[in-house]
């Protein structure tokens, strides 16, 4: 059964356009330069996991016509990766039970703290959450379906951030350092999904130049370059980064 991976959102945390219709560099006439906030879905027949819930996640689910949600991972706590959360009741209208989340203890707490009736029936308003802690391997899915995952704790600036690997690919949205124990576990990808967040460095993520240093280390197949700030322009980037490197755009769809 074939496996397919969908960027939903490759935008930094205020997406391009910003909400006050600044394009940065980016030539706003070029569709792919258009990005919501980082998530990607991962589909296998009926198993489709969801990886973050951006505040993008409803429009992101109308346009990429995702009809179903069976479990969710977090890469972190942070708003442009969680503020979506309320989306996911839609799942529970129709599946009438609650979705699977996964998620280190960070993060758990704080979507506990600030979504609290997510996981604990209030005023009439059921439930829709069960919280799972995340394990560094565990699989998704039955039977055929089933998906596995190996999970790695990565640096994005003060905080932790989680990269998950599965099918040969690895997606890690928001980090800025990995640490070199876990690179044996990076090796031999087929995809390779990396914050690569602009140009200048910055404290949290990845920029241009460091991504392309892991690059040379790791040698995937293939790099899809994600978490994309207004500074980087969709066809600046197909024109300058090597052939075996691409930048990602919202709705983009591989095989894996
Ligand atoms: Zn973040």
């Amino acid at each position: 059964m074939k496996t397919f991976l969908t960027i939903l959102g490759c935008g930094s945390s205020l997406g391009v356009p910003r909400s006050d219709g600044f394009w940065g560099k980016c030539n706003s006439k070029n569709k792919k330069n258009l990005r919501t906030r980082c998530s990607v879905l991962i589909s296998k027949g009926k198993n489709s996991i969801l990886i973050d819930t951006s505040p993008d996640l409803r429009f992101q689910l109308l346009k990429s016509k995702v009809k179903d949600i069976s479990s969710v991972l977090y890469t972190h706590h942070h708003a442009d990766q969680t503020h979506g959360i309320n989306d996911l009741r839609a799942f529970y209208f129709k599946n009438k039970k609650k979705t699977n989340i996964y998620a280190d203890k960070n993060t758990l707490s704080y979507l506990k703290n600030n979504f609290s009736y997510c996981f604990t029936e209030k005023y009439g308003y059921p439930a829709i959450l069960s919280a799972n802690p995340v394990k560094s391997s565990f699989s998704l899915g039955q039977g055929k379906e089933k998906i596995l995952f190996k999970s790695i704790t990565v640096k994005h600036g003060k905080i932790n951030s989680i990269g998950y690997i599965f099918n040969k690919t690895a997606y890690i949205s928001d980090c800025s350092d990995i640490n070199v124990k876990n690179f044996n576990k990076l090796k031999k990808l087929k995809y390779f999904i990396i914050d690569c967040l602009r140009l200048k460095s910055h404290p949290a993520h990845f920029s241009y130049n460091e991504v392309l240093k892991l690059v040379n280390i790791l040698k995937p197949k293939k790099t899809i370059l994600t978490n994309l700030h207004s500074d980087l322009d969709y066809n600046f980037l197909l024109k300058n980064t090597p052939s075996n490197i691409i930048p990602a755009f919202d709705n983009m769809k591989i095989l894996l």
